[in-house]
C-alpha cells in the first residue's frame, strides 16, 4: 500500500537532500515543509507586514495562495504564481524565518496543508497514490505521528556547520563555517521552541549522519524504511 515517511532534522541535518533521494529512489512525492514556512515568510516580507504583529501575519498566510510541487526530481514552490523557489533560499528570509515560524496560528494552518497534500499522495498524487516523504521539524511528532516510517536524522554540531558552509559559501574552509556559526547557532536558540521537538519521540528512529557521507545516510534511512 501507498508509503508515508516522516523524517525530521535540524538545519544542517542533511534532511532536505537526503529525504528528496530516498523519495526518488522508491518513487514517492517529496514534501519540503521548511520551504512552506519560508514561503509565508516570503509572502509577509512581501505584503509588509510587521513580523511581530501575530494576527495580521495569521491573516496574510491564512490567504496565502501556496502552490507546492511535490516531485523529487524538481520540487517547485509558487506564491501567487510567482516563483519563489529560489527567493526563500535567501538569507533574509533565513533570518525572519524563526518569527513567523513560532507564530501558533501560522503552524495550525500550515500543519493542515500539508496534511492536506500528505493525504492526496497517500490516495491520488503525484506518485499515483504510491506515497510520500514529509520533511521538517514536527512530522514525525504533531504533522504525521502515524506515519508508516518516522525518523529522526540528526549530526553533529561540527557536521551541521560545515555542510551549512558549504551550502552557502561553496566551502567548508574555518573563514566560511565561522561565517555560517552565527547564522546556524541563532536560528536554533530562534526555533528553540520548535525544536523542542527535535528528541527522537517514541517509535521515531534516530539516524546519525556526523559520520556519514550522503549516500551512506541515504541507504541508512532506506534501511530503517525496510525493517
Ligand atoms: O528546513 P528549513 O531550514 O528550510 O526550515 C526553515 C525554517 O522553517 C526552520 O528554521 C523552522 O523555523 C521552520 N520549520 C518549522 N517546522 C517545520 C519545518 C520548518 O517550524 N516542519
Amino acid at each position: 500500500g501507498p508509503l508515508v515517511i516522516a523524517l525530521d532534522g535540524p538545519s544542517g541535518s542533511g534532511k532536505s537532500s537526503v529525504s528528496r533521494q530516498v523519495a526518488s529512489r522508491l518513487g514517492l512525492a517529496y514534501l519540503d515543509t521548511g520551504a512552506m514556512y519560508r514561503a509565508a515568510t516570503w509572502w509577509c516580507v512581501r505584503n509588509e507586514v510587521d513580523l511581530a504583529d501575530q494576527s495580521a501575519v495569521a491573516a496574510l498566510v491564512a490567504a496565502m495562495p501556496l502552490d507546492i510541487g511535490v516531485d523529487p526530481a524538481g520540487p517547485t514552490v509558487h506564491v501567487d504564481g510567482v516563483d519563489i523557489a529560489e527567493a526563500i533560499r535567501d538569507s533574509t528570509i533565513s533570518t525572519a524565518v524563526s518569527a513567523v515560524a513560532t507564530n501558533l496560528d501560522v503552524r495550525a494552518e500550515l500543519r493542515r496543508r500539508q496534511r492536506e497534500i500528505i493525504d492526496v499522495e497517500r490516495t491520488a498524487g503525484f506518485s499515483g497514490g504510491s506515497g510520500v516523504v514529509a520533511e521538517g521539524r514536527d512530522i514525525t511528532t504533531v504533522v504525521a505521528p502515524d506515519a508508516d516510517v518516522r525518523v529522526l536524522l540528526t549530526a553533529s554540531e561540527e557536521a551541521r556547520l560545515a555542510r551549512r558552509s558549504l551550502d552557502v559559501h561553496g566551502d567548508a574552509d574555518a573563514s566560511s563555517v565561522e561565517a555560517t556559526r552565527d547564522q546556524v547557532v541563532r536560528r536554533d536558540r530562534d526555533d528553540s521552541t520548535v525544536s523542542q521537538f527535535l528528541v527522537a519521540a517514541d517509535g521515531v528512529v534516530t539516524v546519525d549522519s556526523s559520520d556519514l557521507d550522503f549516500e551512506q545516510t541515504v541507504q541508512a534511512v532506506l534501511e530503517v524504511v525496510e525493517r
